[in-house]
């Protein structure tokens, strides 16, 4: 009987992997006409200053399937690196998130917001990145100072010296660079100092965890220490309540982005809240 199960359970296992695998070839097809026909848009999520000012914002990117609705970035990003679809996509959001610094240039009342983008690792190690950026800039006209490349761990553990190279291009050129999901990564600490980075992001899961768990608080602590020591500036993300702002604060930490700030938005809601919290 025992063997029976056991069949049964490799039968079960066999089918669930066909079907997702089926599901990842459905999907990157899906993709590849969702870039042809325009299905992604991008959404804005405040950043804020310790006066809880909006200096800027990151842009995340939004699928809307035309029969699925609104799929999450967590779950096509992958896909879509797999496959190398990322390349154009990644373009895509590049473009549209240039397009809107250029707007916010021409505002007199934005034109203080910067614009973080996130950049996938393979995007960002694929030849000719930083041209293609640079083209992206000239042909919008995004102020580049106010341009900020989110970057994640992986970046540096793939190769660490091919991104310290990219890494200073892009700082020379003015653009920043800010390590996302900071602290998750099993990279080790020595080759901060090797880079010219502008921000370290603490990771959502520590700020998730701070007031309960004290390794995460430990680690929010360390990385706000790392920027001050290193001269990098440090933003908390996935900062849910005045509790975990107070907690923040009282580390160091004088940047933040949260649902306690503002969600992801339509970019007017964004320039609202920008406006509206300038004037406050
Ligand atoms: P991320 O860059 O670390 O972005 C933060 C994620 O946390 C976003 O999820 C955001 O909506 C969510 N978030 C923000 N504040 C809070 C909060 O207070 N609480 C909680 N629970 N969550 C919060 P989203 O938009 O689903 O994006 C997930 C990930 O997908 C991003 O993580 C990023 O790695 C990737 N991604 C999003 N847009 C792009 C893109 O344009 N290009 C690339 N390559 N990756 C992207
Ligand atoms: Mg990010
Ligand atoms: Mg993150
Ligand atoms: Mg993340």
């Amino acid at each position: 009987q025992a063997k029976r199960a056991g069949r049964n359970t490799i039968r079960f296992f066999d089918a669930e992997v066909r079907a997702a695998v089926a599901a990842r070839i459905v999907m990157e097809a899906d993709l590849r006409t969702a870039l042809s026909e325009e299905q992604f848009r991008l959404v804005y999520q405040p950043q804020v200053d310790a006066e809880q000012r909006v200096i800027g914002a990151e842009a995340l990117v939004r699928w809307d399937h035309p029969l699925q609705g609104e799929i999450s970035p967590g779950e096509f990003i992958p896909v879509a690196e797999s496959s190398g679809l990322i390349l154009g996509l990644g373009r895509l959001v590049l473009s549209t998130a240039c397009y809107q610094l250029a707007k916010w240039e021409k505002d007199a009342s934005m034109a203080h917001l910067t614009l973080a983008v996130n950049v996938s690792t393979r995007q960002f190690r694929s030849v000719g990145f930083v041209d293609d950026l640079l083209t992206i800039i000239q042909e919008t006209g995004a102020p580049r100072s106010r341009l900020k490349l989110e970057l994640t761990e992986t970046v540096l553990i793939e190769d660490l010296e091919e991104a310290a190279e990219t890494i200073t291009t892009l700082s020379r050129l003015g653009i920043c660079v800010s390590l996302d999901d900071f602290g998750t990564g099993y990279s080790s600490l020595a080759y901060l100092k090797l880079l010219p980075l502008s921000q370290l992001k603490i990771d959502q899961s520590f700020v998730r965890d701070v007031l309960e768990d004290p390794a995460a608080a430990a680690i929010a602590r360390s990385v706000v220490g790392l920027g001050k020591s290193l001269e990098v500036e440090v933003i908390a993300e996935g900062v849910e309540t005045t509790a975990q702002l107070e907690f923040l604060s009282g580390i160091g930490c004088r940047l933040y982005q949260g649902y306690l700030f503002g969600r992801p938005t339509e970019v007017e809601a964004l320039e609202r809240l920008a406006g509206r919290l300038q004037g406050a």
